[in-house]
């Protein structure tokens, strides 16, 4: 049996196919491309029994995913985190079933590391010696990581108003780091002049089409987690939507091979009011977003004011019958301080958004209290500290503390 039933890849918009042993990045349309698989044979030998003797990481998916040779595989043991039930948190929002898909203990720091690990693979399959993306700090940081362990040299450009711990990862690992005056939308600008000069390779969101299958695992991972269920719904907090389109084509990929039965879950894509492009187009019935002008949130991994792949994500959202609604900062800094006292989490900005966005589809009935939730948490909250303000007393040795 091969290691992966690897094909071709082709692109969603004009349906041009590509061979996937050379490099390929954008189609020659502009759309992002999709990598295929030859399920059919694929059916004929895999067996859920197969897996209980393989590794807790992502990798125990490799027939699924684009790395053709094992030698290739970089990994710092990412994948299968916990899917874990929120009792509490789901008690105080009207939820019977509510589970987190906890990313905040992956390498990295967050569910970056997804899309690293298998976009650098590939990459060092592909001969690839050198690349360069833009990123608002996560991307960057686990790119940076994982090439250095691949030994391919990384340039990164990030706006000086990221956090500076993922700054700190990327210049630990060796990365060429820039810092830019502006938006992720400006360090793209500058990657794209040096892509285009020194002919690098190109890692940003979707101009490679390998991320998007790292990040597909979540969605392989919760349906094994579910012992080959689905839920009813999953929320995601939505940035570039690679999570998203990822998760999308997991499950379609399974239910082609007969894994899954049920109807694919609605799928939501959770926003920060101070940047929520794809669901003012979701709200307006759109095919694709438009340019969000003065984004701003603390949620700074969703802050995304135009992505490549948004008519990708939006096809998600319609297609599952799934919806896109946008939270306020004030509001998911609220619920991430909920989680941690009713559930001991401490989530990241994006990941209590999309408990937020929960919560209030609860609220109007969007969600039953009998459906079956899963929420993404897409990072740790440790990654933030400057996010959570408390007034703290400062004793004398010989001062008695107060009880709360
Ligand atoms: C990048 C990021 C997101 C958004 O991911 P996309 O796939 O770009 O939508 C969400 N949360 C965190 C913590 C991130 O770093
Ligand atoms: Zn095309």
């Amino acid at each position: 049996m091969p290691f992966s039933y690897l094909t071709h890849l082709h692109c969603p918009k004009c349906e041009k196919v590509y061979r996937p042993d050379e490099i390929q990045q954008l189609c020659v349309c502009g759309s992002p491309l999709l990598v295929d698989y030859d399920l059919q044979e694929l059916k004929k030998h895999w067996r859920p029994s197969a897996f209980s003797g393989r590794p807790s990481t992502l990798w125990r998916y490799h027939e699924l995913l684009p790395v053709t040779a094992p030698e290739n595989v970089v990994t710092l043991g990412e994948g299968m985190t916990p899917l874990l039930p929120m009792n509490r948190l789901g008690m105080d929002m009207g939820i019977g079933r509510l589970w987190m898909k906890d990313e905040g203990i992956i390498p990295t720091g967050s569910f970056k590391a997804r899309g690293a690990a298998v976009g650098v693979s590939k990459a060092k399959e592909l001969g690839v010696q050198e690349l360069a993306m833009p990123t608002n700090g996560n991307a960057g940081a686990a790119w940076a990581l994982y090439a250095a362990r691949a030994g391919i040299r990384a340039s990164i450009v990030m706006p000086v108003g990221a956090p500076l711990i993922t700054r700190n990862e990327c210049a630990v690992s060796g990365a060429n780091l820039n810092l830019v005056k502006g938006l992720i939308s400006d360090a793209g600008k500058i990657v794209g002049q040096a892509v285009k000069e020194h002919g690098l390779y190109d890692a940003s969101t979707l101009k490679e089409p390998y991320r998007i299958e790292g990040k597909k695992t979540m969605g392989l991972e919760i349906a094994e987690q579910l012992e080959w269920n689905v839920p009813d719904v999953i929320l995601y907090p939505t940035g570039g939507g690679v999570g998203l389109i990822g998760i999308y084509k997991a499950l379609r990929e399974l239910a082609e091979l007969g894994w899954i039965k049920d109807k694919l879950p609605r799928l939501v894509a959770v926003q920060s009011a101070g940047c929520a492009p794809i669901v003012k187009a979701w709200e307006e019935r759109k095919p694709a977003s438009e340019f969000w002008t003065d984004s701003s949130t603390v949620a700074f991994g969703i802050n995304v004011p135009k992505a490549l792949g948004d008519f990708l994500v939006l096809e998600a959202v319609y297609q599952t019958e799934g919806c896109a609604i946008a939270i306020e900062d004030a509001e998911l800094l609220e619920e991430q301080r909920k989680i941690a006292r009713l559930e001991g989490a401490f989530v990241c900005p994006e990941g209590a958004a999309a408990f937020s966005a929960t919560r209030k589809l609860r609220e109007n009935g969007w969600i039953k209290e009998s459906e079956t939730v899963v929420v993404l948490n897409t990072g740790s909250g440790i990654k933030y500290p400057e996010t959570v303000h408390v007034e703290v007393p400062v004793l004398e040795p010989h001062d008695v503390m107060r009880r709360s």
